[in-house]
């Protein structure tokens, strides 16, 4: 049955690659590695051919109104979309022994970091190459001249993975791609691998494109660095998994505080700033949320059916209640400030304290003492190191990121998509950060979990 399906001939939304120059020619490319030691040791099981894809998606709606199906042409109950299955080719575009690889990480901290760089030495140095360097705090690195490159090795690299962070440092804001491609090609750098979140990405196809202007010969790829989980298309970006999972802390101390306390609410500001993913999931998972809210869904907070007239409600009945709230929500109930960090990102008004204000002045009003607190764990979830499954993610993601340039793509990132390892053109994942879907089941199931009604 399975075979059958996959052979109809209705496969359609191919996502193929944007065309690579002819300098990037699949055809013609470099010497085939020899047989033996310097092999990755997954090449021994075989290559992954050129025309390989994997699945993006595959869903049957049995009817238009099923849920999700409203974005789906009519007259098609199915959505099959096919993408670049990542792995090592049995040809590559480069000969190991002449490339200089460059490593950079911008944007904010994510659990990971260290895990991706180091499995990108770890891969470059099995293929043969012997230059590898990392560019210091971001794309600032390329054009501060006060900052040296880092040399990079197994040896260097070997432990870094036991810590949170990034070797290389993190910056935000910055050059002209002009000039980073003017510093890419005075250091001579054949690949570059770019790990950072949106801004990161487009920062990383504008210089993709300054290269194939130019017509040099760089590979340029990236490793979407998002602890939100916000990149379109991706199962899951590194970082997630262990936010999630350290965010339980948080949330643990909160209801522990809350439960202690006479009338005691627990307040928890998780990462997210334009999606919920974090927020809703340490929800689910930790069970102990009576309020979970989130960017993609308004509330009030004032009003018969708005959040602190349920607070009430939950201290009267159970006594204590937590709060959870993605830095992200409610910002239409904020003044807004104006201000942008040196990225151009918007800075999004403190909702956590907001909220906290608004309960102790709302329940001062009705004359029921309560007892708030706030706890705020960004930093301390950003600053870990990746759990056990965040770290088999970024290890297989470093891998595909050297086995893409090596394939000599350009212009790439790396995710997994629908269970698969693949291959996208930068620009499709960019569009728009993605967002929790309130028509979701995974949303109704919070719902579901946290008892909450709706709050407008
Ligand atoms: P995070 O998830 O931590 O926000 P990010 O990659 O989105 O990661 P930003 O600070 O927005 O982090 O951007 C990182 C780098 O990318 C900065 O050096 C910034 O100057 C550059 N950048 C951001 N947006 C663009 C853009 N549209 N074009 C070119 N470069 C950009
Ligand atoms: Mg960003």
């Amino acid at each position: 049955e399975f075979g059958e399906r996959f052979n109809l001939p209705h496969l359609r939304g191919v996502f193929d690659m944007k065309p690579i120059p002819t300098t990037f020619s699949l055809k013609n490319r470099g010497p085939k590695l020899v047989d033996g030691a310097s092999m990755p040791e997954e090449r021994k099981n075989g290559y992954v051919n050129e025309d390989d894809r994997a699945l993006l998606k595959v869903i049957k709606y049995s009817s238009p109104t099923s849920a999700g199906a409203e974005c789906i042409d009519p007259n098609c109950s199915w959505v099959e979309q096919w993408v670049h299955r990542a792995g090592p080719r049995d040809k590559i575009y480069f000969q190991p022994d002449s490339v200089k690889a460059g490593i950079v990480t911008c944007g904010g901290l994510c659990p990971g970091l260290n895990d991706v760089i180091r499995q990108i030495v770890v891969t470059l140095e099995i293929y043969g190459v012997k230059n590898i360097v990392g560019i210091p705090y971001g794309y600032r690195g390329f054009f501060d001249n006060g900052l040296q490159e880092m040399p990079l090795s197994r040896e260097v690299v070997q432990n870094i993975n036991l810590a949170g962070g990034s070797l290389l440092g993190v910056s935000r804001g910055g050059g002209s791609t002009s000039d980073i491609v003017d510093s890419i090609q005075a250091r001579r750098i054949d690949m570059i691998f770019i790990l950072g979140g949106n801004g990161t990405h487009a920062g990383a196809n504008a210089i993709h494109k300054e290269c194939r202007k130019r017509k040099l010969k760089v590979s340029v790829v990236c490793v979407p660095k998002t602890i939100d989980n916000d990149i379109l298309l991706m199962d899951k970006t590194f970082g997630f998994d262990t936010a999630v999972e350290e965010a339980q802390r948080a949330i643990n101390s909160a209801y522990i505080e809350a439960r202690s306390a006479y009338h005691g609410v627990g307040l928890v500001k998780l990462m997210g700033r334009s999606s919920g993913f974090i927020a809703m999931h340490a929800s689910l998972s930790s069970g102990q949320i009576d309020i979970c809210l989130i960017p993609e869904v308004p509330f009030s907070l004032e009003g018969p059916y708005g959040v602190l007239r349920h607070l009430e409600h939950l201290i009267q009945t159970k006594g204590s209640a937590v709060v959870c709230v993605a830095e992200g929500a409610g910002q239409d109930l904020l003044q807004k400030s104006g201000a942008t960090d040196a990225s151009g990102n918007v800075v999004l008004g403190d909702i956590g304290v907001h909220i906290q204000q608004q309960i102790k002045k709302h329940f001062k009003g009705v004359d029921v003492p309560v007892d708030v607190k706030y706890i705020d764990p960004t930093y301390m979830i950003r600053a870990c190191r990746a759990n056990a499954s965040d770290a088999i993610l970024c290890t297989v993601l470093g891998q595909n990121a050297v086995h893409g340039a090596f394939a000599g793509y350009s212009g790439i990132t790396v995710g997994i998509c629908n269970t698969h390892y693949v291959y996208l053109p930068i620009p499709e994942v960019i569009t728009s950060p993605r967002f929790v879907d309130p028509n979701s089941r995974m949303w109704h199931r919070c719902l579901t979990s946290t008892g909450q009604p709706d709050f407008l």
